[in-house]
């Protein structure tokens, strides 16, 4: 019997990528998810998608840079299915650049959806789940989260975070909540259209040839969802075999 079947799973940064390929597989094994990002009509079409195969999901434009946002978002996952039991904190951006290219609006908008964003989930979801007693955050960091490397010393220091903040946590509240970091290498998705610098774009363009399906990377999602309750995957890296990164 599958531990995701029947879960109220909530999943920020939805509308692509990583995102939209863990609510997919998710919700194929039974899990009703409720989706969340900016782009609203992207997250509609996904969830038509998932419900006229059979499975149940609910959508709510969100902007995790907001923590009331971020509020509203858990909340209304509870409204709709009474609990909530996984929060997927997966919302990202990556605009790389070296710093000498002084691009602060950048490194200030990669600290607020990289960093912000996944405290703004553990703070609308944790009182949620020392209630329930029980539930789970996975939180997605990188590669980046490990070593770093010219154009993405700020990009790495946000993932950097996301992983003492994992770890805090998880010391934190073990008992009755779990916390899962997952860290996925180069992976399809559309991550790298925010990247504005044209050296780090082109750079990036050959580095993502190796790119594994998103999908690789829901499957590690759910692979740490699917444990029993007192099993705590707490880190995970997936990466491309061919990738010396
Ligand atoms: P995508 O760009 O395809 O997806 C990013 C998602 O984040 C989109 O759904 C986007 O939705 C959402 N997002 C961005 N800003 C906000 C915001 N302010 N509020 C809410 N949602 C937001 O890239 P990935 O799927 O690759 O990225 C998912 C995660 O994986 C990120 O945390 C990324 O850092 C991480 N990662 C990805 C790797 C890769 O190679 N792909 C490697 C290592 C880590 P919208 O624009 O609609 O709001």
């Amino acid at each position: 019997m599958s531990n995701i079947n029947g879960k109220v799973i909530a999943i920020t940064g939805a509308s692509s990528g990583i995102g939209e390929a863990t609510a997919r597989l998710l919700a194929s094994q039974g899990a009703r998810v409720v989706l969340g990002a900016r782009r609203l009509e992207r997250l509609e079409a996904l969830a038509a998608s998932i419900n006229d195969n059979g499975g149940s999901a609910v959508v709510r434009a969100l902007d995790v840079t907001s923590r009331a946002e971020m509020q509203g978002f858990i909340d209304f996952a509870e409204q709709q299915f009474g609990r909530v039991d996984v929060i997927v904190n997966n919302a990202g951006v990556m605009p790389l650049s070296k710093l000498e290219a002084l691009k602060v609006d950048e490194w200030d908008r990669m600290i607020d959806v990289n960093i912000r964003g996944v405290l703004h989930g553990i703070a609308a979801g944790l009182p949620l789940m020392q209630r329930q007693r029980s539930g789970q955050f996975i939180n997605v960091a990188s590669i980046g989260a490990y070593a770093v490397s010219p154009t993405a010393a700020v990009y790495c220091a946000t993932k950097y975070a996301v992983r003492a903040i994992s770890e805090g946590l998880r010391q934190e509240v073990g008992g009755d909540i779990r916390v899962t970091l997952i860290s996925p290498g180069v992976t399809e998705s559309e991550l790298a259209e925010s990247i504005s610098d044209a050296d780090a774009r082109s750079a990036m363009r050959d580095f993502r040839q190796i790119a594994i399906p998103a999908e690789a990377i829901a499957r590690a999602i759910a692979y740490a969802i699917d444990q029993p309750a007192d099993v705590d995957v707490s880190e995970l890296i997936v990466r491309p075999t061919a990738s010396p990164y």
